[in-house]
């Protein structure tokens, strides 16, 4: 009989939810990741991720992006520590663009408390956004950001009180699930795992990991940037300040939070997309100066006291799939194989409710959630 009932491979924001879950459960778990704990190689750092209801890139992420905010309020009340700062969420661009435009359809379609706003409006709620005329605003209420070292670390710590085993630095090499459905086993650098179930949460190691899928992933290097405004923090505090998407006439977009207490203070900016191609072993983690300048472009004529000195900045990977939705499924080929990746620069916000969906999946081979945009076999 195997040690454990599930392994889980990547221990970052899919997979230490996972491992939360499955533990919760009562199921033997042991997990596995090629890093430290709560580390920023993978995609899973930065102090704040966007979290927001009124889902721009399909109506279907609502109900899942509900749930998540539940989890989120439990992990919260389970660790006694603070994960989510709810700010309010702006959704800026010509009204026909996808992030208003699309916003709208999700708020109309689910009743999601929102405002309309035009460029006056955005300008006087929020002095430090300067929108030309063009363009409108859809306000969210309920929209904010995650910690998210802080949200792995809770899901890592409640996993292991609920006695999974965890193994860090310890890179998986190969695995194998045997025709017969009933257990995998895992070689890592270290050792030989053997387990009934097994979950593969690799993020931006996708193509390592799950190169038998054939679902074309495209890893793209991303870069997040902490300015130091003009002017000084305060119009950028979180109690007057939300977090925004900015959508430009080209479909380019940009993002920021609020001031949030890190390690080196400064104002958050970034580009959504647009990134260099790379793997997880190629990328550049190296700072350049057009790295920073590409940022303070798009923010110079838009949120002006962002136009300043960069304090910090810092890499990230997004793990793209042709069409941007998750992929959140059993393996096509092996019934007690998981598989969560593809998460396109929007995944984290939703890590409790995947956490919840993988251990559905894995303990009953289905979930009562909606996951039927997540199917690799859409691109076969
Ligand atoms: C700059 C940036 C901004 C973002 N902003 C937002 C946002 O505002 N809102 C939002 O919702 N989402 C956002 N995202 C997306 C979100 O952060 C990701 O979708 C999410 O973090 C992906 O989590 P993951 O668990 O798939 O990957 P990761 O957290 O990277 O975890 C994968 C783990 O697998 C481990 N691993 C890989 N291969 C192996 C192996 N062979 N053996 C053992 N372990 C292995 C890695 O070490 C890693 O810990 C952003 C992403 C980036 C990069």
């Amino acid at each position: 009989m195997a040690a454990f009932d599930v392994i889980v491979i990547g221990l970052g924001g899919m997979g230490s939810a996972a491992a939360y879950h499955l533990a919760a459960r009562g199921l033997r778990v042991l997990g596995l990741d090629r890093h430290a704990p709560v580390h920023s190689y993978g995609s899973s750092h930065g102090q704040s991720r966007i979290i927001r209801q009124a889902y721009f890139e399909d109506p279907a992420y609502v109900p899942l992006v509900l749930r998540a905010y539940e989890l989120w309020e439990q992990l919260e009340h389970d660790t006694g520590t603070s994960l989510l700062t709810i700010t309010g969420g702006l959704m800026i661009g010509a009204p026909a663009s996808a992030v208003v435009a699309g916003s709208l359809r999700s708020a109309r379609a689910h009743g999601i408390r929102h405002d309309l706003l035009d460029a006056a409006d955005i300008h006087r709620r929020f002095p430090p956004l300067m929108p030309p005329t063009t363009v409108v605003g859809l306000y969210e209420h309920q929209a904010g950001f995650l910690q998210p070292e802080a949200t792995v670390r809770a899901h890592l710590r409640r996993a292991v009180d609920l006695g999974a085993t965890m193994h860090f630095a310890e890179p998986v090499m190969a695995w194998n699930a045997s025709p017969t459905g009933d257990s995998v086993q895992v070689t890592t650098a270290r050792d030989w795992y053997e387990a009934a179930r097994l979950v593969i949460a690799p993020g931006a190691w996708a193509p390592d990991l799950l190169a038998d899928l054939a679902v074309p992933l495209q890893v793209e290097r991303q870069v997040m940037c902490w300015f130091d405004p003009r002017g000084g923090i305060a119009p950028f505090l979180a109690d007057r300040f939300p977090i925004y998407i900015w959508e430009l006439d080209d479909g380019t977009a940009f993002y920021g939070f609020p001031a949030h207490a890190g390690p080196r203070g400064g104002v958050k900016a970034a580009l959504h997309h647009g990134g260099d191609l790379c793997t997880p072993h190629t990328i550049q983690r190296a700072i350049h100066a057009d790295d920073i300048d590409r940022v303070r472009r798009a923010v110079a004529e838009r949120v002006p006291a962002l136009n300043s000195t960069c304090l910090h900045a810092v890499t990230c990977m997004y793990t793209n799939t042709p069409d941007h939705h998750f992929i959140v499924a059993a393996h096509p080929r092996h019934a007690q194989v998981t598989i969560a990746t593809g998460f396109s620069g929007h995944g984290f916000k939703f890590a409790s409710v995947i956490g919840e969906i993988l251990a559905d999946l894995a303990t009953d081979g289905t979930t009562q959630h909606p996951i039927g945009l997540f199917t690799p076999q859409r691109f076969s």
